[in-house]
């Protein structure tokens, strides 16, 4: 069976750029191997003639292909920068009080959604199955079945799915999830995101899943976890090859056998950066002999700088920064090299390889595709260390790295000293499991266990009495 794979954005796969995020960095290499074909947003807005007949570019990957949509002026911004990013991006992400939306907000995410659906109706192949991405098009299965589209329809979840009250927290809520029932499968990252969903339509909607199966008007929905993983082998490769890349050994050459501590995150408040740099600063003050022999090189991309909470957080690590620098610095040593840029996966392969010690402390993330880069690419003679994050999807897998609680400062800077002065022979055992445990689950299986999953599912011509029902359902939206 084909597929049609299709998020907000599309990523194009040039070696030497960065890549804007896990979900791009997963499905470059898969789209490339299954043939799929992968829709999104081209990033641009075009005024209602011009995107009637929507297709700006379809070009090729692999055996696959990209196709780009030029999305609806008039609402790109609401549903971007507004419903997405300020309101579900927060409430997913446990920061309720970031959010930040009006009604037209809501109003624009519906109405895209709605455009989607319908420039997806070209691919008409009656065999090709749709798989949505992410917290974006959250309602697009639905507009989907309005329009008579009979095929499965699946949905996965990159990010998290908060607690119920935290979700409850988001206007229009119960609106959107009865919207999401219209798909077949719903895949989360982990247990504990299912869960939460599971509690929500329990509480808020009074539907109690059945084996992780809801029945509604709309039919059958699957409640299944997949954890998103990394294309392992090509990560080895990467980072065997990324030591002779000019970056690579310019870092290295600066080091002068100083010891790396390593940051790679979008600049997204989720990712607790304020609290890993004072924990570096904890660490610094309670191992003074560390001082001079350790260096925290923290790659910030910046991310989303239209929305407020991003610009005032970009202020407010510029200022930690500097203030760390200009306390602990030296004439010939600064502790916290600091980056607003961003490097190909390559070079990061070769930066990850030169770390002795990964700092990935987020304080909520859905999986975190870092901390798994961060692993693959270690030397297996002489690995690095993984401080991560209890709170990244990550840490469920990787419970052999030195987990950590990101709000707790003095825990955090204790468990890097741990980590720069760990025993090789520690390093190498963490490193052996948490290796193992990547392999069992590549993206490679992520995509295909997810798709056997959805072309198993079958609508159910009719709903078995038993199983709670959603009466005011069927496409209805409330104010
Ligand atoms: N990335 C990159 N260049 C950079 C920083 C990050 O290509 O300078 C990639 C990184 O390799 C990873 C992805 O962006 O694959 C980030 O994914 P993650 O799940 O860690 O976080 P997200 O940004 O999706 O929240």
């Amino acid at each position: 069976m084909s597929v049609v794979v299709v998020s907000n954005r599309v990523a194009r796969a040039k070696a030497d750029e960065p890549i804007a995020g896990g979900l791009a960095a997963a499905l470059i290499p898969m789209v490339k191997e299954s043939g799929a074909i992968w829709v999104g947003s081209s990033g641009h807005a075009a005024d209602a003639t011009q995107t009637k007949d929507s297709f700006a570019k379809i070009e090729s990957l692999g055996t696959g292909a990209l196709a780009t949509v030029d999305m609806p002026a008039k609402h790109y911004l609401g549903y971007y920068e507004g419903f997405a990013n300020s309101a579900l991006w927060p409430a997913l992400h446990s920061r309720p009080d970031l959010i930040h939306v009006t009604a037209e907000h809501y109003g624009s995410y519906r109405e895209v959604n709605t455009f989607m659906a319908r420039a997806l109706l070209r691919f008409s192949k009656p065999d090709a199955m749709f798989w949505v991405q992410d917290y974006h098009f959250l309602t697009l299965g639905a507009e989907l079945r309005r329009l008579n589209i009979s095929r499965p329809i699946g949905f996965f979840l990159h990010t998290p799915w908060a607690e119920r009250r935290t979700m409850a927290a988001i206007p229009h809520h119960a609106d959107i999830v009865r919207e999401m029932l219209a798909y077949d499968l719903i895949g989360f990252q982990t247990v504990e995101d299912r869960q939460n969903f599971e509690d929500y339509l329990r509480v808020e909607l009074g539907l109690t899943a059945v084996d992780g199966t809801i029945a509604t008007e709309w039919g059958w929905t699957q409640l299944a976890t997949f954890p998103i993983g990394i294309d392992v082998e090509e990560f080895v490769a990467r980072a065997n090859k990324a030591v002779g890349r000019p970056e690579v050994s310019r870092l290295r050459a600066s080091l002068q056998g100083a010891k790396l501590v390593l940051g790679v995150d979008r600049l997204d408040y989720s990712k607790g950066l304020a609290n890993r740099v004072r924990a570096f600063e904890r660490m610094l003050e309670s191992e003074p002999n560390l001082k001079r022999a350790v260096s925290l090189l923290q790659v910030a991309v910046p991310s989303r700088g239209n929305i407020r909470a991003y610009r005032e957080l970009k202020a407010e690590l510029a200022a930690l920064v500097s203030e760390v620098n200009g306390r602990h610095g030296e004439v010939d040593w600064t502790p916290i090299r600091y980056l607003n840029k961003g490097f190909s996966q390559l070079t990061l392969a070769g930066f990850y390889r030169t770390a002795l010690v990964g700092l990935v402390t987020p304080l909520h993330d859905g999986m975190n595709l870092v901390a798994k880069e961060y692993v693959a690419a270690q030397n297996p003679f002489d690995p690095g260390v993984l401080v991560l994050s209890s709170f990244a999807g990550a840490a469920k897998e990787l419970d052999a790295a030195l987990l950590v609680n990101p709000h707790d400062i003095d825990g955090m800077a204790r468990q890097i000293a741990t980590a720069l002065t760990m025993k090789v022979e520690e390093r190498r055992e963490r490193w052996q499991t948490m290796m193992t445990k990547l392999k069992r689950s590549s993206v490679q299986s992520w995509f295909s266990d997810f798709l056997h999953t959805l072309s198993e599912v079958r609508r159910a011509p009719s709903l078995p009495a038993n199983l709670p029902r959603v009466l005011e359902l069927a496409g209805r939206r409330s104010a």
